[in-house]
């Protein structure tokens, strides 16, 4: 009989997200909630690889299995005003849809976009090394679900230490596949002319120097304060006008990309001030 292999990735989301909301008090409310939902999402992920439900069956699978949790720990510990557009959302819709529209990557409310993804994310995540497309898709979507990056990470490979890989991770499915480095995750743009960074002083790299519009610009070097974000900046695009956080997980090792990208607002918020849209807003809704 096979058995279940401890996986490591809800304990290190949680430890990550207890050590960032010691170190950046803007994001402590929404880290706070984030964890909350961990523990739901991690019981969904280890019910899943159990059930095995079908791609077809994952709406209302991640509806009657995942669904009751997630609202509860929303409840119970999401921001003012959560509770009341929660259930609202939750009894005005029937969710088995909602949660299909979200697999196919259609238009929804902020609300119920969450409440999808919290749901079925999980679903998804223990599921997607068994999916097969049956068709090539582009690129900068996922091989394994289709769905669009959240983010993107440099590391090292295994066969060549020296060079840091880019790797996207999906919004859905939270695969990784490997990406071209100076290339639009949304629209393919390649022309370094077009392509926009955003970081702070003191995180920015030397091939990207040309694009780099820095995100502090007083002060002599020697006085600033450390960077919140040494190991993370802002990849635009001036055609398509979207963007995604990238990592540098050599940067810091401890970092867990999926975390540090929620905690992460005051990036999100520069970019959107700046005329870039997320390619897709994270899970806390960012
Ligand atoms: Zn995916
Ligand atoms: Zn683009």
């Amino acid at each position: 009989m096979l058995q279940p292999v401890l996986d490591k990735r809800w304990s290190e989301r949680r430890e990550r997200a207890s050590e960032l909301t010691e170190r950046w008090s803007f994001a402590a409310e929404v880290l706070h909630f984030y964890r909350a939902l961990l523990d739901a999402q991690e019981r969904a992920f280890d019910a899943a690889l159990g059930d095995r439900p079908a791609r077809d069956q994952i709406a209302a699978y991640a509806m009657e299995r995942v669904l009751p949790s997630i609202i509860e720990a929303s409840v119970a510990s999401g921001p003012p005003g959560m509770t009341e557009s929660v259930l609202t959302a939750f009894h005005e819709s029937e969710f088995e849809p909602t949660i299909e529209a979200w697999l196919l990557g259609e238009n929804l409310s902020a609300v119920e976009r969450y409440l999808a993804r919290a749901s079925a994310g999980p679903v998804l995540e223990a599921l997607s090394s068994t999916f097969d497309l049956g068709q090539k898709r582009d690129d900068h979507l996922c091989p394994q679900c289709g769905g669009p990056p959240q983010l993107s990470y440099f590391a090292p490979s295994e066969e060549d230490l020296v060079t840091a890989h880019r790797h996207l991770l999906c919004s859905r499915c939270a695969w990784t596949w490997k990406f071209p480095r100076l290339t639009c995750a949304s629209c393919g743009q390649n022309e370094s002319k077009e392509l926009t960074i955003y970081g702070e002083i003191g995180t920015t790299q030397a091939e990207l120097s040309e694009n780099i519009i820095k995100a502090r610009s007083s002060g002599t070097a020697s006085k600033l304060p450390p960077a919140h974000f040494p190991h993370m900046r802002v990849d635009g695009c001036k055609t398509c006008s979207k963007f995604l956080l990238s990592l540098d997980l050599e940067r810091d090792r401890r970092s867990v990309p999926v975390v540090d990208e929620i905690a992460a607002i005051p990036l999100s918020l520069y970019a959107a001030e700046h005329g870039l849209n997320k390619i897709v807003p994270n899970l806390m809704g960012f």
